[in-house]
Formats: C-alpha cells, structure tokens, sequence
C-alpha cells in the first residue's frame, strides 16, 4: 500500500432479521430470513434476530419460538442473542421523553375516522392544543421530510409527498409504541447498517429515514426483497393463512427461496444436505441477481407440483 494511501475504517456489516411473532413462518417470511442472512454472510456481516412483539395484541403465544426453531431448521444461525422489543420499553420511553424534551412531541386525540375525514393525511390539528402527553396517542413533528431515497434491489424510490410531511404517530391510542418508532429505535441500537426486507416495507421506510435523521444517526443501506403474493397486490401473510413452512423438511423450500432470490439453482443441490446448502447459497448469492420487480406470484405446477414463479410489476 502506498503510504499516501488513505484508508477509512470500514464498519462491519450488521443486518437483521425482525419477524412478528404473529404466526408461524411461511414462504414469504423465509424469502425475507433467507435473502437478509445470505447478504449479510456474503459479504462477512453479523446477521441479528430481533423478535418484534411491540404490537402485543398480534403476538401468538408460542410464535417466538417456533420461528426461531424454524431458523435452526434452515440453518439460518444468528451471531446475538435475540432481541424481544417488549423487553426494551425503557429505551422507547427514553427517546420519546427525550422527543418531548424537544417539544416534537405532541398529544393527538384525532380519531382514525375523522383523520379519513379529511382525506387520510394527519393535518397537524392538534400540535397546538397542548394536550396531555402522559396517555394517548404521540405524534412525532416532521422535521426531516423524505420523499426519496435510492433502493440497492428497486432502485430510485419516491413516495407520496403528503405521506412523508405528515407528523406520524410515535405512539398509539392505546398506549402502545408505534411499530414507526420502535422499528428505527431498533436498529440504531443494534447498529444495523444494511436492511433487507420485503418490499411491503418500501413506503414506510421514507418516515423511518426521517427518523433516523431526526435521531442524527446514520441512515442504513435498504434492499426490499420482491414480495411473494399469491395473486397480484395480494401478500402471503400470516393474515391469509400461508402455510408454515416445513422444519422436518427444509430443503425444497430452501431450494425454492433461492430461486425466488435469483440464485443460479441446479438440479443436484438437492443432495447437499441443509448446512451445505445453506453454504452454497452464500457463495452464490448476489444482490445483483435478485430480480428487481416488487412482486413475485407463486404458484404451483398443476402435475408435477413444482413450485413456478411470475415477475410482476416494477
Ligand atoms: N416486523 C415486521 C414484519 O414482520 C418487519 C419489520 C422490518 O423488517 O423492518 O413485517
Ligand atoms: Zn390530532
């Protein structure tokens, strides 16, 4: 190396995963697992779990942990010990005091039908009325405006322009965090530096880069995985009954996730066995080949069940 030569201390990769413990693990969940812990490993990062209960009245008894024994299955090991948000109130508390310290914080008392009333977007109707902040909904003073922001999968993303100036809700009518808040809080505290994730996430993430800049904090890289859908604008979710994927036998939904991914699948990986295949996946895996659509329907050959996949939208 010349001695001219500067070198900027590299920070490690740090990504995550972060389901809801709402149900077990279907397709769509295990393309966002898969896809986040292949980016993290091929480029030597960490790669975290972080349960996000924050919304405890989604939360299904005993879904943590049949997650997490799912991840096992598919060799999807994390380098941390998993993080439960219900367990980190005292972080969100601090920030939001900290918030209100500021004065960027103010009580709302607006109900969702009058906000839809006046066409959806919060207008700021009750920034000036000073009320009580002990109870009740919080919302956060926009500060930082994001429209745009450039996607290592999608590409340039703009978003509603009303949708990022509006003050968005930090905390909720009935007490608890918002998912806004807390998912940046999150990653700030852990460090995360690279967000892969389904790209059902794409519209909020402009709010969560205006948090991170209002919290003056690094704003991570983002890569929104195609979502899978079951027919178009329709995700496979918990909601809609996906079915859980297999923990006796991981391998063909493995192998499947990959493909989704656009990895460069050949016939004989069906031999390896899960750790192998999971090592294969690493070495292959590109963010580059990722197919760059929004969404990807899964269907299934009518006779020989082989699992098909069609691009949609940009
Ligand atoms: N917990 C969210 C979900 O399961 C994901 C949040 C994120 O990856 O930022 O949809
Ligand atoms: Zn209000």
């Amino acid at each position: 190396m010349s001695p001219t030569a500067v070198t900027a201390p590299m920070r490690k990769y740090r990504g995550r995963f972060a389901p809801s413990p709402s149900g077990p693990l279907h397709f769509g969940s295990l393309v966002a697992a898969v896809g986040s812990y292949l980016d993290a490993k091929a480029n030597q990062g960490d790669w975290l779990v972080r349960i996000e209960d924050i919304d405890t009245t989604r939360v299904v008894k005993n879904a943590d942990s049949d997650i997490l024994n799912t991840l096992h299955a598919y060799a999807l090991h994390w380098d941390e010990p998993v993080v439960y948000q219900t367990q980190r109130l005292p972080l969100y508390q601090d920030i939001t005091h900290s918030l209100l310290k500021q004065k960027l914080v103010y009580g709302c008392t607006c109900t969702r039908k009058q906000i839809k009333a006046i066409g959806g977007i919060y207008q700021g109707h009750c920034q000036a009325l000073n009320h009580n902040t002990q109870s009740g909904a919080l919302r956060l003073v926009q500060q930082h405006p994001t429209t745009q922001f450039n996607d290592l999968i999608q590409g340039d993303i703009t978003v509603n322009s009303a949708l990022s100036h509006e003050d968005y809700l930090i905390k909720r009518s009935d007490g608890l965090f918002a998912y806004q808040l807390v998912v940046v809080v999150d990653d700030i505290d852990q460090g995360i530096n690279r967000i892969v994730r389904g790209a059902d996430l794409i519209e909020p993430t402009a709010r969560q880069i205006s948090l991170f800049k209002q919290l003056d904090s690094p704003v991570p890289e983002f890569a929104h995985l195609p979502l899978a859908v079951a027919k178009p604008g329709f995700k496979l979710s918990k909601q809609n009954y996906a079915p859980a994927i297999s923990k006796q036998n991981p391998k063909p939904a493995l192998i499947s996730a990959f493909e989704f991914l656009g990895l460069p699948v050949i016939t004989d990986l069906i031999d390896l066995n899960i750790e192998q295949l999971i090592a294969w996946g690493i070495k292959n895996f590109s963010l580059k080949q990722v197919p760059q659509v929004s969404e990807i329907q899964i269907s299934q050959h009518p006779r020989s069940q082989k699992v098909q996949f069609t691009h949609l939208s940009k």
